[in-house]
């Protein structure tokens, strides 16, 4: 890199010989370096006084256009925007891998399993890239940056390592709908399954309690022989102008204000 400014920057190399040529922010091969902060905003923050990691690392020419506009100023930062990208950018095929599998291709028209697969397989491409840890870094003055954080995904207590494994447990074990909840912990949550889940039971419980007070309606009318729809009428009515009635108490009210002889 020759610019008047590669002065200020440290290059930062990976400690460990199987990194070499690894992208530090998602483990492809490395072809550019990243500069932290961006070599076309160094000015500002140096006029501004800005603190800021100063260091270069190896990136894929993918992660550095991704970031090359990015004004932040630690490699922590970067790290975090950069899988926040790339989650967004690969959304449709990470949900493709995510959601389905191979086994239920089978019956599928060829046309359909392939684009399918094809799908699949660069959604689980993305998904290990998003996964990639980094690596720990030595900078010219043998200053040792350590990471060994493992990616971790807590479902209520039980840990899992694969976003995938635990988005199954959450299917198969506490039988949650799949396209709802992914939605809602993808695209809501990003990725917090705990958070996600509570979402998920939220909007599920409400929906449950709504059908259960339109049954309440329903044996209500027909016990005191009433027109359903005047009963519902009258239930909303007096839920919204007391939002604390259940449908049971307000059926109570209804009954004593204009049954009740
Ligand atoms: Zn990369």
């Amino acid at each position: 890199m020759s610019s008047k400014f590669s002065q200020y920057y440290q290059q930062a190399y990976a400690c460990e010989q199987k990194n070499f040529n690894q992208c530090f922010y998602c483990g492809c091969e490395a072809t550019e370096r990243d500069h932290c902060p961006p070599l076309h905003m160094l000015q500002s923050i140096i006029d501004l006084g800005e603190d800021a990691d100063f260091i270069s690392i190896a990136a894929c020419y993918e992660c550095y256009a991704l970031l090359h506009n990015e004004r932040l100023l630690t490699i922590d930062e970067r790290f975090t925007k950069l899988k926040k990208k790339l989650a967004t950018k690969y959304a449709k095929p990470l949900r493709v891998y995510n959601m389905w599998h191979e086994s239920e291709l089978n019956d599928m028209s060829d046309e359909f399993a392939h684009s399918i697969k094809a799908g699949m397989a660069l959604g689980e491409e993305a998904a290990q890239r998003i996964a990639f840890t980094g690596f720990s870094y030595a900078t010219e003055e043998a200053k040792v940056t350590v990471r060994e954080k493992t990616a971790e995904f807590d479902v209520e207590g039980t840990v899992f390592t694969d976003f995938k494994q635990a988005l199954n447990y959450c299917i198969d074990t506490l039988k949650v709908e799949k396209s709802d909840f992914y939605k809602i912990l993808v695209e809501d949550y990003q990725g917090d399954f705990n958070k996600a889940l509570s979402q998920y039971r939220h909007r599920h419980d409400k929906v449950t309690a709504a059908k259960d007070g339109n049954c309440l309606i329903k044996e209500f009318s027909k016990q005191h022989k009433q027109n359903s729809d005047f009963v519902t009428r009258t239930v909303k009515h007096f839920i919204n102008k007391d939002p604390s009635l259940t449908t049971q108490a307000a059926l109570e009210q209804l009954y004593n204000n204009y049954i009740k002889k």
